[in-house]
């Protein structure tokens, strides 16, 4: 089968791969019919992870169940499923609490909790950017969706990024009528602010430098804050009379830069503990990572990222971090898709096929003007 493959910095290859097979019973094979391209690929393509070469990327897959192992009993091949990002394995002591993003089963690497497909340090397992991919505790792990066409960009953000947006809300502590500002207009941060939008905020601020992605957040009903023109706290607090916000999301990470364009690591984080009012919460699922060669600062290069702890502290605030567990919100949001109530695929701006995925890693990593969202298509 094609396969979108890793090949080293900047570097990747659409290539004749082995068709994944059933290793376990409880494996499915799921014919890819959408794939998208993710910020977090990005952190592989720019050369920031110990990827391998020849790992077949994507971690954000929908399709049709092709073929199923003898132990599995209520998927059934036709099945239109979403795959969550997470590998679980739905039976150990952190997936029957909720938290399938750090199964302790599906990880073989040291030190690490929790898999994804295509994804450094994140299991064995291949992606989805390809025609199949193999799915394990496959009953566990994916999502019915109605039979068909339908809703095809807006269900395939149930992969990652509408859970992920999601998540960076709850763990911030949103209360409906609370004030929110999201930082990063990515994928992330327009899908946190469609969530706080959504869950009953007052008022949703998002914080980033793209235009056009600033006009997606305001298309979600977010108020944009330009971070190029002032300083974003400045903003924040003018338009909240000087009280700051309740709640923030940080949806950039660890690659968060000023206007100019350096990166500061700890930049977006200093923000969020100024802008938010004492006992306000942040939610954190912008990617920080325990080691990051490229970063410009020894203490970052070791994980260390030396944000404004004292004043965290003083004001009483609270934060949640980490990968999304996509599974604990998934149907619920696939419901919000199907009685219209949410459209995250309103932020899609490019749909292209496997082959033409090369382009479509450099441009969205260049942040080409309107290159806000790629979905590929491997059956096109
Ligand atoms: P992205 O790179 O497309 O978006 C990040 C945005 O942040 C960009 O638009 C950039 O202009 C903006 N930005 C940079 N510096 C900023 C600053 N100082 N202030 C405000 N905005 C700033 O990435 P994405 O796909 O939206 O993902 C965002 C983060 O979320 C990444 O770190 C990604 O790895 C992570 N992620 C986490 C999870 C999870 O489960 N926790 C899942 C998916 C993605
Ligand atoms: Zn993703
Ligand atoms: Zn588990």
């Amino acid at each position: 089968m094609k396969a979108v493959v890793y090949k080293g910095t900047k570097n990747v290859a659409v290539e004749e791969v082995p068709d994944p097979t059933i290793q376990s019973p409880t494996d499915a094979i799921v014919r890819i019919t959408t794939t998208n391209i993710c910020g977090s690929d990005l952190h592989m393509y720019e050369g920031r992870t110990s990827v391998e070469e020849g790992k077949v990327l994507g971690h954000e897959n929908m399709g049709v169940v092709e073929e199923v192992g003898s132990g599995v009993d209520r998927l059934q091949v036709g099945d239109r499923v979403v795959l969550p990002f997470n590998i679980a394995c739905g039976t150990c002591r952190n997936c029957t609490q909720g938290w399938t993003s750090f199964c302790l089963r599906s990880n073989p690497t040291e030190g690490m909790d929790g898999a994804a497909y295509g994804y450094a340090n994140m299991g064995p397992y291949d992606g989805g950017q390809a025609e199949f991919l193999r799915v394990p505790w496959a009953d566990f792990n994916a999502l019915h969706l109605p039979p068909g066409t339908e809703h095809e960009n807006d269900f395939t953000m149930l992969s990652d990024i509408f859970p992920t947006g999601w998540h960076g809300v709850e763990l911030s502590g949103m209360q409906p009528g609370d004030r929110v500002a999201v930082f990063g207009a990515g994928p992330v941060g327009l899908m946190a602010a469609h969530s706080a939008m959504l869950r009953g905020a007052s008022q949703v601020f998002v914080v980033d430098k793209e235009p056009d992605r600033l006009a997606l957040a305001e298309k979600f009903g977010a108020t944009g804050i330009d971070f190029s023109t002032g300083d974003p706290v400045e903003q924040l607090m003018d338009a909240t009379h000087g009280v700051g916000v309740d709640r923030g999301v940080e949806a950039v990470g660890y690659q968060a830069h000023d206007p100019s364009g350096e990166e500061h690591p700890e930049l977006v984080l200093d923000n969020l503990v100024q802008v938010v009012r004492a006992t306000g919460g942040i939610g954190v699922v912008g990617v920080y990572v325990p080691q990051d060669p490229g970063a410009n600062s020894e203490l970052a290069k070791e994980g260390r990222i030396p944000f404004q702890y004292g004043q965290f502290f003083t004001k009483g605030q609270s934060m949640g971090t980490g990968q999304a567990p996509v599974k604990r919100y998934n149907r619920q949001l696939r419901d919000l898709i199907i009685t219209g109530r949410a459209n995250p695929g309103l932020i899609v701006s490019h749909e292209l096929t496997l082959d033409e995925a090369v382009d479509g890693y450099e441009r969205f990593d260049n942040r080409e003007d309107g290159w806000t969202k790629v979905l590929l298509r491997p059956g096109t």
